[in-house]
């Protein structure tokens, strides 16, 4: 029996394993993905022999411990129960710890089929995904997030296609863009909607100590792209992607910021506009959000524990807000202390002062993340036109919702144009069309995405066989 399963072997996930199985607790990790690293140092294949030393070993390193159980290609797709007190909890005896057979109950499919796990306690570390944002052409093939293409660059060391175009917000996209040309790609621009504001830049400086390695990074990716001719313009945004003959992505039509309109030929459009936090998993097991438009959208709110507003349901890193890997750690570490106290597993005192140092280096990781989401806002959304697919599961149009709002004038939800439209009914449950569908509706009725409201998670929140619901477990 686990004291602890935790969704989500990225940055977060990873340092509370560290600090919780140093401490003697009994931890599980489960992760769709077939290796540790999450987003940021997703690895290739162990069967690859790796062409670069990969970055963030310490924490990688983590994933070798013996004393923890790992099963990989693993979903959580649902958290049942867990209701019970925290007091009650923290009391329980060993005995108690010996069954585990709480009310709480993680349900999982990876290679092995389903399982229903019954930890003392989840930790949710499911981070963040691109921000897709729809406008026409975005469907074809060779629109991809800026994301996706360092799936194929990290993971597969591919490269998607031979001539590229980034395009988006998010000053990751010159990262990227200098991971293509090291790895030998043509980029023909990188663009930005928006000049980061230069106030918000200065604000920027005394946030920076203890924060460097980020400003570097970006310093060195603007290096290189000077080096290799790559323009990075700013004020650019695209209008739409046009498909050749064989119907994938030839060309993207872009507006300067005087309104002219022009035509760059391109295999791939990679788009990184910001980030959504991954929160299906927390809504599903009922963990209270709130709405920061700063952090992504939709967050899980938490106490000084990260503890989630369930009790036993523990949040960090990126589904609390999006603020960088440095960010991710020191939450995964606060939670997993958090965790060894409500455990009974360290007394209090010892965690009390075990914490401090993580709460000032959590505290000089926030200072630098809000200054950076000052400088990157993320763009307001532009109402899409009514042919552009909004969910692309359900081929559901913008126009599809406009018909829907202006024919029901007492539908102001999401979750209302979800049951008569079918948006965020498909595959993905929402994650790729919701903010777009939220933002068409508040803009449509008058309201603040907030009042929109996010979509029901409902279980399973990732695809599973039918066979793994009609077993009757959990
Ligand atoms: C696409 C993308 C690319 C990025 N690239 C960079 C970069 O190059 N440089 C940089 O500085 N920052 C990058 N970032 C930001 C960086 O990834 C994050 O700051 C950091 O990784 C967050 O750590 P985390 O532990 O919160 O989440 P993540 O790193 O996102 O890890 C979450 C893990 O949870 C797993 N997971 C999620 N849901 C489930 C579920 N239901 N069941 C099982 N497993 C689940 C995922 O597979 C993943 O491994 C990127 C972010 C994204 C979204």
């Amino acid at each position: 029996m686990h004291d602890v399963a935790v969704v989500g072997a990225g940055p977060a996930g990873l340092a509370a394993v560290d600090v919780l199985a140093s401490h003697g607790a009994r931890v599980l990790v489960v992760d769709e993905q077939p290796r540790a690293g999450g987003q940021i140092h997703r690895q290739p294949p162990a069967t690859f022999a790796a062409a670069t030393v990969p970055a963030g070993r310490a924490l990688l390193a983590v994933a070798e411990r013996a004393d923890v159980d790992w099963w990989w290609r693993t979903a959580g797709w649902g958290v049942f129960g867990g209701h019970a007190g925290l007091d009650d909890f923290a009391g329980s005896t060993p005995a108690d710890r010996a069954d585990g057979d709480g009310p709480m109950r993680l349900a999982v499919h990876g290679p092995d089929g389903a399982r229903t796990v019954r930890p003392r306690a989840v930790l949710l570390t499911a981070g963040a995904y691109d921000l897709p944002v729809p406008f026409p052409g975005w469907t074809l093939p060779g629109v991809l997030t800026a994301g996706g293409v360092q799936v194929f660059v990290k993971s597969a060391h591919l490269l998607p296609g031979r001539r590229f175009v980034l395009a988006g917000a998010h000053p990751l996209l010159l990262v990227v863009a200098a991971q293509l040309v090291a790895a030998g790609a043509e980029v023909a621009e990188v663009l930005l909607v928006r000049r980061p504001r230069a106030g918000a830049l200065l604000r920027m400086l005394p946030a920076a100590a203890g924060n460097t390695g980020k400003l570097r990074e970006g310093g060195h990716a603007l290096a290189v792209l000077r080096r290799a001719g790559v323009p990075v313009r700013f004020g650019t945004r695209v209008v739409r992607a046009d498909a050749g003959p064989d119907g994938e992505l030839a060309a993207v039509v872009l507006a300067a910021p005087d309104g002219t309109h022009r035509t760059v030929p391109a295999d791939v459009l990679a788009l990184g506009y910001g980030f959504v936090p991954s929160t299906d998993l927390a809504r599903q097991a009922g963990c209270a959000v709130r709405y920061d438009p700063a952090a992504g959208g939709w967050v899980v709110t938490h106490d000084r524990w990260q503890r989630s507003s369930v009790p036993r349901v523990s949040v960090a890193g990126e589904i609390t807000g999006v603020a960088g890997a440095e960010q991710a750690v020191a939450e995964g570490r606060l939670a997993a202390l958090g965790l060894l106290a409500d455990l009974g597993l360290v007394p209090a005192p010892r965690i009390g002062r075990l914490a401090r140092p993580v709460r000032r280096d959590l505290r000089r990781r926030r200072r630098f993340a809000t200054a950076l989401a000052a400088a990157f806002p993320p763009p307001a959304p532009a109402p899409a036109d009514d042919e552009t697919v909004l969910c692309r599961c359900e081929e559901v149009t913008a126009g599809t919702v406009r018909a829907a709002l202006r024919a029901n004038p007492h539908l102001r939800t999401a979750n209302g144009v979800k049951l008569l439209t079918r948006t965020g009914m498909g595959l993905c449950q929402g994650r790729s069309c919701q903010p777009a569908v939220c933002a068409l509706i508040a803009a449509e009725t008058g309201r603040s995405v907030a009042e929109v409201g996010p979509y029901t998670a409902r279980p399973p929140i990732r695809p599973i066989p039918l066979g793994t619901l009609a077993g009757g477990d959990p």
